[in-house]
């Protein structure tokens, strides 16, 4: 293998696993140590990397050593470090040792687990895990594997939010008829996640009739119930069907909770598919002083968290858990010849192949249990508890300086916050926001992102990469109180 001199390749040869296994976790244990050194969001220009390797793969064999010192030289340049504490930006990704040594060994059994019998632990392991975490949640029971209800560990809350929409889209048509595609409505709020959209166009639900509902500060960004019963009322009127609502719990701009119970009556009254999309907040849920803000999730029929964001478990692992596990499987099941299996076939087992949308799957549930099992739940949630305290400490900082303000009220681990207009001048002030934003990020000591607000450009500081300390808090704060008093005094 390494000179290409002829000899049989020998791709999975235990020896050379055990030698460059150990040398690549060496590897990746430097770069931990070392993550502060990086700026935090890679200053690399467009192209960079096509001028820095060849144009074509090479005929033979290199040396790990060759292709590492490339990763060191070339390729780290251009990473942006998720993982680095100084890191605030979107949402955070968390990665953990438990979760690391879950993928590992995930990518060493090298398994594909879309049928029960192509590797029974995988989808048994699963069905216990996203059964343990719906405890730690305290979900209703017809979210649990017992009866017809269920979890399955999705790519990401995109897929999760699409396979219910498919679901909730054939059962609707199931009982009216195929050709009433075009009257279905979809209801969401205005600050829910793209994913929706996307989900939409895919499903073909016709995007005239996507209600996308308007929300403003007076409720904090959440969906007045109100408004959703108006629009449903209105569409009935006009002989359309309503038949999916997404509701929020963290909404990606400011963690808006949207009123679960109320907006789950309507839901419920007009037989619409209630999915909850709590893919940041939901980890924050595990702790008992958190868990009112998904108060109501009885009445969902779908509820989602990524505990690739915030629940140690590395990207990717998109947890959905559904009352009604016939529907999912109605939409998407296929039976051809090549997959069938006694198990299957007698109907004794769960396939997560028809609960999502590729066929082949990744044994994910290993690192979730990983963390589960080396953590352990007390642990998790003073995880959760530290970056939120955090959070108010930066959320103090912050509303200490008259030259800032808070925008929303925090909720859980992210600050949402602004430079305060200049003499009611608002334009001016989105710029000036925009110009902080892009001298705190080229700085490379930390990185935070931005979202609008009832047209108003708000700096969003996220708290929860697992290495983030306070120092790393207050050094933040520090840099973009500086940045910002250069820009006030240019
Ligand atoms: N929903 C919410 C609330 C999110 O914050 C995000 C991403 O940040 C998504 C959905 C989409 O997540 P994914 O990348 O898993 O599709």
């Amino acid at each position: 293998m390494e000179n290409g001199s002829g000899k049989v390749l020998k791709p999975m040869d235990s020896e050379q696993l055990r030698e460059y296994g150990h040398r690549m976790v060496d590897f990746i244990a430097d770069y931990y140590k070392t993550i502060e050194d990086f700026p935090v969001l890679s200053q690399v220009q467009p192209g960079y990397l096509h001028k820095l390797l060849p144009d074509s793969a090479p005929d033979h064999p290199e040396t790990l050593d060759q292709v590492l010192d490339d990763v060191r030289a070339k390729i780290l340049p251009g990473v942006t470090h998720w993982q680095s504490p100084s890191f605030f930006a979107y949402y955070p990704s968390n990665s953990s040792v438990a979760g690391f040594l879950g993928e590992m060994l995930s990518a060493g059994l090298g398994i594909v687990g879309f049928s029960w019998v192509t590797s029974p632990a995988a989808t048994e392991l699963e069905m216990i895990v996203l059964d343990w975490l719906a405890k730690l949640l305290n979900l209703p029971e017809q979210f649990m594997s017992k009866g017809n209800g269920g979890g399955v560990i999705q790519g990401s809350a995109s897929e999760a939010v699409l396979v219910v929409l498919i679901a909730a889209r054939d059962k609707v048509l199931r009982s009216v008829g195929k050709n009433a595609l075009q009257k279905l409505v979809v209801y969401s709020s205005d600050q829910t996640h793209s994913a929706l959209q996307k989900a939409c166009q895919i499903a073909g639900i016709h995007p005239e009739n996507c209600r996308v509902l308007k929300t403003d500060s007076s409720t904090n960004y959440a969906l007045r119930p109100e408004l959703l019963q108006e629009a449903v009322s209105q569409d009935l009127e006009a002989g359309l069907i309503p038949f999916f609502l997404c509701a929020n719990v963290g909404t990606t701009s400011s963690t808006a909770v949207d009123p679960l119970a109320a907006l789950g009556k309507i839901a419920n009254r007009n037989e619409m598919w209630f999915h909850v999309d709590a893919a940041y907040a939901g980890s924050a849920c595990i702790c008992p002083e958190y868990r009112q803000y998904i108060d109501g999730v009885e009445t969902a029929d779908s509820f989602n968290m990524n505990a690739h964001k915030w629940f140690l478990t590395n990207f990717d692992c998109s947890l959905l858990w559904v009352k009604d596990q016939d529907s999912l499987t109605l939409a998407l099941s296929t039976n051809p010849e090549f997959l069938k299996n006694k198990a299957s076939q007698a109907n004794l087992v769960v396939d997560y192949k028809d609960w999502q949308i590729p066929l082949g799957r990744r044994f994910r549930s290993l690192k979730l249990w990983m963390v589960l099992r080396l953590y352990g739940s007390e642990t998790l949630k003073s995880y959760i508890r530290n970056h939120i305290k955090l959070a108010k400490e930066f959320e103090q900082l912050v509303s200490l300086d008259p030259n800032f303000e808070i925008v929303t009220p925090r909720i859980f681990s992210l600050v949402c916050f602004r430079l305060v207009p200049v003499k009611n001048e608002e334009k001016k002030c989105n710029n000036r926001n925009r110009e902080l934003l892009d001298a705190v990020n080229s700085s490379g000591k930390l990185f935070i992102s931005h979202t609008a607000l009832s047209g108003k450009i708000v700096l969003r500081c996220a708290i929860g990469a697992p290495l983030t300390e306070e120092k790393h808090v207050k050094e933040a704060w520090k840099v973009i109180q500086e940045e910002a008093s250069y820009l006030l005094h240019k």
